[in-house]
């Protein structure tokens, strides 16, 4: 008879780590299974992780060492255009110190420390092991098949937190083949730079970091973003857009970080600097309209395997550690009462709902799908937002009435009506 637990968990990243962690601490016997050769060997992020759903798990990660590259003091945006950038932002020194906001991570160190946690607390860990099936006997999930000999293993839940593609999912039927445009494709490049010459072109003190998010000209005019995160000795800089944007521009993405990496505003800040790493992965960009069923009996699916990024604030990891820890309170309450339906299991879906996850990927609901639709915010409002500044800020001998003017022209020029009417558009969708 194959080995049986109270839980299994399918993939070691932030949402499995989460899961397991907390179903361990309270006493429950559980498996971990990850298909890389360690946590993290696989796993791709720009990466700022955010302290408030770590610290909800494990409240003194700090002292217990968690593998932080900078805390960030400092969000940037940029509306890039060819020669130019609209910027905004903020900076607070009251993220330099405890408790602190979020933290540039690498996720090879994190994701090792996050699960070496999690078996410090009894969970069994088994990494270099692919779960290729889920056992179904009678609707009900008993158990995962593994690609070792024997690999049968059995439990009275199984939670899902295999990443985006999450073929085991879809082997359930929660959901289907991912379409282009939920999905976007992310390439980065860890670029190596001493700690003093990050300090000095970010403008930081020691142990405190910057995050860039740039939209326009680094994508293209496409649906996306880009990236400039600092961690210790080294930047993180990436792009990531819709694959639908990139089959239909035919642009491929290594095309865009290369052009990214020698804008003229961007080259400065990376010049000189080693390129160490360079990563691919994809995004689950779909947001509410794509989360799949989260539940069945016995088992239960989270993090990017349930399509939780809320890609508009660049948040995946917290939203998948927080539904890890959901799933996990929610098959504690299982393991008491001894029942894994599906009924007691969509506690987990509600709860899921009810919270920051659900909340922040029903207020963006039609966002990207209205961005994507209206290609016009990035091809023409980012462009002709820079046009602005220039003009406002060019002190040439017309008045600033003058300069209001020419401003409202560009506006008349293509169209006040329409202006108005995508302005009205898009505070719908992000109100
Ligand atoms: P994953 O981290 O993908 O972990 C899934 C794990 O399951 C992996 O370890 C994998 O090896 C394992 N696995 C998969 N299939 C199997 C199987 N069959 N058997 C065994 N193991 C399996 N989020 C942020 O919060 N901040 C950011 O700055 C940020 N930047 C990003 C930049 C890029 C370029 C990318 C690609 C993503 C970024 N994200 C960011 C999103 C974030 O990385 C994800 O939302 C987060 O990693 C989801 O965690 P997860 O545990 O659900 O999935």
């Amino acid at each position: 008879m194959a080995e049986k637990f109270d839980v299994i968990v399918v993939g070691a990243g932030p949402a499995g780590s989460s899961a397991a962690y907390t179903l361990a601490k309270a006493g429950l016997n559980v498996i971990m299974f990850e298909r890389g050769e360690y946590p993290g060997s696989k796993n791709v992020m720009g990466g700022v992780l955010y302290r408030h759903q770590l610290q909800e798990i494990i409240p003194d990660f700090i002292e217990q060492g968690a593998p932080f590259e900078r805390p960030i003091v400092e969000q940037r945006f940029w509306l890039l255009d060819e020669q130019s950038a609209f910027q905004a932002g903020y900076k607070g020194l009251e993220w330099a110190k405890p408790p602190y906001n979020n933290f540039t991570v690498f996720r090879a160190k994190f994701d090792q420390w996050f699960a070496g946690k999690a078996v410090e607390q009894g969970a069994l860990l088994i990494n270099e092991t692919v779960v290729t099936e889920v056992i179904v006997e009678d609707g009900k999930v008993i158990g995962v098949r593994t690609d070792r000999p024997d690999g049968d293993v059995y439990a009275d839940i199984v939670i899902l937190a295999d990443g985006v593609n999450s073929l085991l999912a879809k082997q359930l039927g929660f959901h289907k083949e991912l379409r282009p445009d939920e999905v976007a494709l992310a390439v980065m490049q860890v670029i190596n730079l001493p700690a003093e010459k990050i300090e000095e072109r970010f403008n930081l003190e020691p142990n405190q970091g910057t995050t860039i998010e740039i939209f326009g000209d680094s994508t293209k005019g496409m649906l996306g973003t880009a990236f400039i995160y600092t961690n210790k000795e080294s930047i993180s800089i990436g792009v990531g857009t819709l694959l639908s944007g990139l089959m239909k521009h035919r642009i491929r993405p290594y095309e865009l970080l290369e052009t990214l990496k020698h804008h003229p505003l961007v080259r400065k800040l990376i010049e000189g600097g080693e390129a160490k790493e360079y990563l691919a992965h994809l995004i689950p960009e779909g947001g509410y309209h794509s989360i799949p069923k989260l539940v069945g009996h016995g088992v239960m699916v989270v993090g990017d395997a349930a399509q939780l990024v809320n890609g508009i604030h660049r948040e995946g990891s917290n939203l998948a550690m927080a539904s890890g820890r959901l799933a996990a309170e929610t098959a504690i309450l299982a393991k008491q009462v001894g029942d894994y339906s599906e009924n007691l299991l969509d506690t987990y879906r509600i709860k899921l709902m009810e919270s920051f996850v659900g909340q922040d990927l029903k207020k963006y609901k039609d966002a990207a799908h209205t961005l994507d639709r209206h290609p016009q915010y990035f091809k023409e409002f980012i462009p002709m937002i820079n046009r602005a500044a220039s003009e406002m800020f060019t002190v040439d001998g017309a008045s600033k009435w003058e300069k209001q003017k020419r401003i409202l022209g560009m506006v008349q020029e293509r169209g006040t009506v329409n202006t108005i009417r995508d302005l009205y558009r898009v505070w719908k969708v992000m109100k």
